[in-house]
């Protein structure tokens, strides 16, 4: 591994964080810490830690020593030094002599010395900082340095790799005891330049922040070298199927088999991060994969996000969906009976009774196909799906040079249920249509943007689908989410658009199918090609992007809302309107279609009809050449409804996201359009 250290930047750092009012210290902390953070054979999603020890000027203008150091909820990468929480150094450094301390003592006396009060909590290993003297400290789990230590005999291997040159501290969860420990194994060889904490990770230390990088990059470089010299060949792969089932047919399966059955119709629902490359199938496809894969994670902090182990499914084979659906069942049916049984096992030993986590999976195994990161939300999904990732790597290398172990189960469900560690991940009441992933076609246009809004407010994960790729990005722009190009009338284009938004994401629960165009002419008069033409979007579309959701839906087994935007020509037509006006009428009755044929399945299908919105359909000519026609002024045309207020696009948006969280709602029409009572249904 190479030094990304450059004085440039270094220079760079200390001359923006002085400006800021830090000083040095700080600023070269924050730099390297970046440097570490950004490296994700080394860190990854919270993991790691980093403290500098400096002196800062309280209230009284009395200079403190204090300890700045990782504080909770900030990640290396993009770390400020806000996210160095100081606390005051000497109250830490006396907490030695103590024989033992609770955690909440422990995290009581680092809090009540922080400098600022409103300081994130600092890291649940501050102590093992404090208690080392050396003034910069650099902590991670680099996977080459785990690939070495996560071994039977780790400790005989890490002592031929790093000579004298390392500490070695068997394995204890962090906290009081662990810190206690590391110092004492430091002070029996104070020459060394870090500590290797087995089957956990890695600590440097220097005088600079230069110093303490420096020999991260250098043990972690000597791992490597490990790594690279006697390997055998990894992995003998199984015997797959000839041809294996598409990421679109498996991703809604799992995804259902994730969600969990509330009752009265409604589900937790997970969502899903797909991944696939060399390194991943070589694992997947392994013969031995069910020995390697289920042993445990690689480093302890992995196991409050991913749990100890994937979910390990068969290879599911094109065509014989039935087969890998009954199997996948069987195995996430399994998964969880052995969650309980683990919690069962070690629950009775904590000092205070736990409440038992969600027993799913975090992360599902597939051979022939790759694996998927599951969360609740597409952040969570995707940081499960680089921790599997990063399992891959170091299992990977760890079997190459000899054979996989890591910490005892004990010790990781000490770890799943340590409240320190829970507290990393956050709570918070979610929104209404979190865990829920909407399609929106037409999104580019006033209406699908206004509801790509609308529904990401709601917590629903968007994907924007329009013909124009570059207004479906404009229309997720700063809500997250994917956009796609699809030209709706292309059956192929829709099929791989959700084929995408299976990958991305693990299915659908919501389609707001809302592409649609206007065209005019006399019903007697009018060129065939010209209803023709509208069928195709104003009808047909609506059909195949219906169908192509419907069937993930019936995959996902967790019922759906099917949303169309129709019309009040569909009840109302206007003069010269037909072309625009039959295909929407019979968009309609597919919405009745689909709410009798589908309902059974918790597919539920309704609409909203819409008129005089500001939008592609109606743009700034065509609403001028209307009020013309009508001799009045254009505000007084849009307004021209019984509650004399132009109808919004955020209006349509809103009676969109009505219906999608209408449980008890199907086959119904919402009108929006200001109030017209010959559009009025009846
Ligand atoms: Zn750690």
């Amino acid at each position: 591994m190479d030094s990304r250290w450059s004085d440039t930047e270094a220079q760079q750092y200390i001359a923006r964080y002085v400006d800021a009012g830090e000083n040095s210290d700080v600023a070269l902390r924050v730099y390297t810490s970046r440097l570490l953070g950004g490296n994700p054979r080394l860190v990854l999603h919270g993991g790691g830690n980093t403290s500098v020890k400096t002196v800062q000027t309280d209230l009284l203008g009395d200079s403190v020593d204090v300890l700045c150091v990782k504080g909770s909820g900030w990640d290396l990468g993009d770390i400020e030094p806000a996210g160095l929480p100081a606390v005051r150094l000497a109250p830490l450094q006396r907490l030695e002599a103590l024989n033992s301390l609770s955690d909440e003592d422990m995290v009581n006396v680092q809090r009540g010395n922080l400098l600022d009060s409103t300081a994130p909590n600092p890291s649940v290993e501050t102590l093992l900082h404090a208690f080392l003297p050396h003034k910069f400290i650099d902590h991670t789990h680099s996977t080459a340095i785990l690939s070495v230590s996560d071994q039977p005999d780790g400790e005989v291997i890490c002592a031929e790799v790093f000579g004298d040159t390392m500490g070695s501290v068997p394995y204890i969860m962090p906290g009081f005891a662990l810190a206690k420990s590391a110092a004492q194994i430091y002070r029996q060889s104070p020459d060394v330049d870090g500590l290797i904490l087995h089957k956990h990770g890695v600590f440097t230390f220097g005088d600079s922040a230069q110093e303490a990088y420096e020999r991260m990059i250098d043990a972690v470089t000597l791992a490597e070298q490990r790594l690279q010299a006697g390997r055998k060949s990894v992995f003998v792969s199984t015997a797959l199927p000839q041809s294996v089932a598409s990421v679109a047919d498996v991703a809604p399966v799992l995804r259902g088999l994730a969600a969990s059955d509330l009752g009265a119709g409604q589900w937790r629902r997970m969502v899903l991060d797909f991944r696939a490359n060399s390194a991943i199938l070589n694992y997947v496809n392994g013969e031995a994969v069910s020995r390697y894969s289920q042993i445990g994670v690689v480093t302890p902090d992995h196991n409050i996000r991913i749990k100890n182990m994937p979910v390990l499914l068969p290879a599911p084979e094109a065509g014989r969906l039935d087969a890998f659906c009954e199997a996948a069942r069987a195995a996430f049916d399994a998964f969880q009976e052995n969650y309980r049984a683990y919690f069962e096992r070690h629950n009775p030993r904590q000092k205070m009774p736990k409440t038992m986590l969600d027993p799913m999976p975090r992360v599902a195994l597939l051979p022939g196909l790759g694996l998927f990161g599951i969360g609740d939300s597409p952040k969570t999904a995707a940081i499960a799906a680089d921790l599997a990732e990063n399992n891959v790597e170091t299992i990977t290398d760890a079997e190459a040079i000899g054979t996989y172990e890591c910490v005892s189960e004990g010790d990781l469900f000490d770890i799943e249920y340590w409240s320190l560690e829970q507290a990393k991940l956050g709570k918070g009441t979610e929104k209404p249509l979190a865990r829920q992933v909407v399609a929106i076609t037409g999104a580019g246009g006033a209406i699908g943007a206004a509801t790509a809004r609308a529904f990401a407010n709601e917590g629903a994960t968007v994907v924007a689908l329009d013909v124009d790729r570059t207004a479906a990005q404009s229309a997720i722009a700063g809500i997250g989410g994917a956009a796609f190009a699809c030209d709706v009338t292309d059956a192929a284009c829709v099929e791989a658009a959700f084929a995408e938004t299976c990958a991305w994401f693990g299915g659908v629960d919501i389609v707001v199918s809302n592409a649609g165009a206007a065209w005019s002419g006399r019903i007697g008069d009018v060129d065939d090609t010209i209803l023709r033409q509208s069928f195709e979007l104003n009808f047909f579309a609506h059909q195949t992007v219906a169908q192509a959701a419907v069937r993930i839906m019936q995959a996902q087994g967790t019922g759906g809302a099917l949303l169309f935007n129709t019309s009040k020509q569909a009840v109302n037509p206007g003069p010269d309107f037909g072309p625009y006006g039959l295909p929407k009428a019979a968009t309609l009755s597919l919405v009745r279609q689909y709410a009798i044929d589908h309902g059974a399945e918790g597919i539920r299908a309704n609409a909203v009809n819409a008129d005089r919105i500001r939008s592609g359909l109606l743009d700034d000519n065509m609403i001028a050449a209307r009020a013309e026609a009508r001799g009045v002024n254009e505000a007084d045309y849009m307004a021209g409804n019984l509650l004399h207020r132009e109808v919004r696009a955020k209006d349509v948006a809103d009676a969109f996201v009505y219906l999608a969280k209408a449980e008890r709602t199907t086959a119904a029409v919402i009108t929006v359009d200001g109030g017209n009572i010959a559009a009025a249904l009846r």
